[in-house]
């Protein structure tokens, strides 16, 4: 997969080099590269923003250099722009942004990027407008590289045990069961001793049951509809 971001602070992307996405690249699963909009500025000043059209507080990010940098890195990929008015990001929009091969990523900015970048970046690739969650960040930067992080831990061959994505969280629609670990009694609190029976039917059942308890303690919304057969257990 090729990841190319854009944006005005690359430094802030420097995490991509370290922990798993560093070690994609080093496997030669991932090439990234980040890129700083205002190299594709004409002015002394390498001005990225202006005044909003129709007044109102802030500034608005420039489409020139927007153009120039899309038309540079993104013909014919999926370009995704970080904004609140996006698309809720889910694992399962994790999933299929796995399965493209070239990801660019528009960070924005003050507040926001010109739409008519949007529009055209449209006729130069595939468009997803994609939001981290309902509130309002900074800057592009943290959610490209939280959906970056999701998405690359995806790819085959990046984990080493691809196992563990099996049963990881939303990867059934269920939140993950608790997890324990050595020693079986840790300051009078003990691990269920259904763990330690070694059945592994017995445990297989009482993770799918801890699993749907606490999503519909949790996260009631990711349960489906009652009355439709879902396999999952009685709570
Ligand atoms: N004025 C914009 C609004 O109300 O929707 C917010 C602009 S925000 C200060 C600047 C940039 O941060 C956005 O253009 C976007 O790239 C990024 N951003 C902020 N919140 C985000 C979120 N929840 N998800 C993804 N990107 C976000």
């Amino acid at each position: 997969m090729r990841i190319d971001v854009v944006t005005i602070f690359p430094d802030y992307l420097a995490p991509l080099g370290l922990s798993l996405p560093g070690k994609a690249r080093d496997k030669g699963l991932l090439d990234v590269a980040v890129h700083d909009l205002r190299d594709w500025t004409t002015d002394r000043h390498h001005t990225v923003d202006d005044t909003p059209y129709g007044g109102g507080a802030g500034m608005v990010m420039k489409p020139e250099p927007w153009g120039q940098a899309l038309d540079a890195v993104a013909q014919g990929a999926t370009i995704v722009f970080t904004t609140p008015s996006g698309e809720p990001f889910t694992q399962q929009v994790a999933q299929e942004l796995s399965g493209h091969e070239h990801l660019v990523f528009a960070c924005g900015r003050y507040e926001g990027i010109d739409q008519r970048v949007v529009e055209h970046a449209a006729t130069q690739g595939t468009v997803r407008e994609i939001s981290l969650g309902d509130y309002v960040l900074n800057g592009g930067e943290v959610a490209a590289l939280a959906i970056i992080e999701a998405v690359v831990r995806l790819l085959p061959g990046f984990m080493g045990n691809a196992e563990s994505l099996v049963e990881e969280s939303h990867a059934d629609g269920l939140l993950e069961y608790p997890v324990y670990t050595k020693p079986s009694s840790w300051r009078g609190r003990d691990v269920p001793d259904v763990l330690l029976s070694g059945d592994h039917a017995r445990i297989a059942a009482w993770r799918r049951e801890q699993a749907a308890r606490r999503t519909a303690d949790r996260r009631p919304d990711l349960l489906p509809p009652t009355g439709a057969v879902t396999g999952l257990p009685d709570l």
